[in-house]
């Protein structure tokens, strides 16, 4: 399996506080890889790094073998990373369509039937979005606007998916819902990089997983390995 995201020794600050510390990871093309850890422990931040959105202090990012510590975050939709971020972050006075619409802007191709083709693999895996083309994204519902956000990120047609938290918030059915998705994006053949508090469903989706506390990776492995751990039990998984 090809590497396609390497991340090497990353530090990140915001000011004088040390929000990630010498944190390294990689993810493989074709795999599920989850961060977990507690509210803090630099999830978010390790994210938005990964799509430019945070300055490297010290450390590298590598995609698909091609240094972009300091690329632009706008120019990372076009080699393939696609984020969808926390809190949704869809266009709320834009129709659901126009919502995907313009996770499509930034591709070269555009104007080719594969726009429509994703249009309708977004379709596919969100019904609900189909049903509500026309509806102003403000006016929908936490879950539904979720969706959305994820599948406004799938219309770059990304090399690599970046979903921090989409089960935030959503009620436990939903929830669900919302992994069997993330499950079956992967399937279909996107990398998914994925930040939750929710380390139970995350732990048994991904292939592998890193334990980030307060900056730093403390445990790394497959998400069964970890899932069995006794310690990430205890801390992470209600002990059960
Ligand atoms: P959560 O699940 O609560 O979003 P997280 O694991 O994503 O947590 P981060 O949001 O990455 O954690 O935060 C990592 C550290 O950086 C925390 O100590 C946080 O207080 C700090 N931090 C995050 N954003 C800022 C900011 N804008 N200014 C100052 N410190 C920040």
């Amino acid at each position: 399996m090809r590497v396609l995201l390497e991340v090497d020794d990353l530090c990140v600050n915001y000011g004088r506080i040390e929000a990630i510390r010498n944190v390294s990871f990689t993810v493989d093309e074709g795999e599920i890889v989850t961060l977990i850890g507690a509210n803090g422990a630099g999830k978010t931040t390790t994210m938005k790094t990964v799509s430019g959105l945070r300055p490297v202090r010290l450390g590298s990012i590598r995609f698909q073998g091609k240094d972009i510590t300091n690329m632009p975050a706008h120019d990372r939709p076009v080699l393939g990373i696609a984020q969808s971020p926390e809190g949704r972050g869809c266009f709320v006075g834009m129709s659901v369509l126009e919502n995907l619409d313009m996770g499509a802007y930034a591709r070269k191709d555009r104007k080719s039937p594969k726009v429509k083709e994703d249009l309708d693999r977004v379709f596919g895996l969100f019904p609900r979005l189909a049903e509500r083309k026309s509806q102003v994204a403000g006016t929908m519902s936490g879950g539904e606007q979720q969706m959305l956000a994820i599948g406004r990120a799938l219309m770059a047609d990304p090399k690599l998916l970046l979903l921090d938290e989409p089960s935030m918030g959503l009620a436990p059915k939903l929830i669900q819902q919302i992994f069997d998705i993330v499950t079956e994006i992967n399937k279909q053949g996107t990398t998914v990089l994925l930040v939750e508090q929710n380390a139970a469903q995350a732990l048994k989706r991904a292939h592998r997983a890193y334990i980030l506390e307060t900056g730093e990776i403390v445990r790394e492995g497959t998400g069964a390995e970890l899932a069995a751990d006794p310690a990430v039990k205890a801390a992470y998984l209600g002990g059960d």
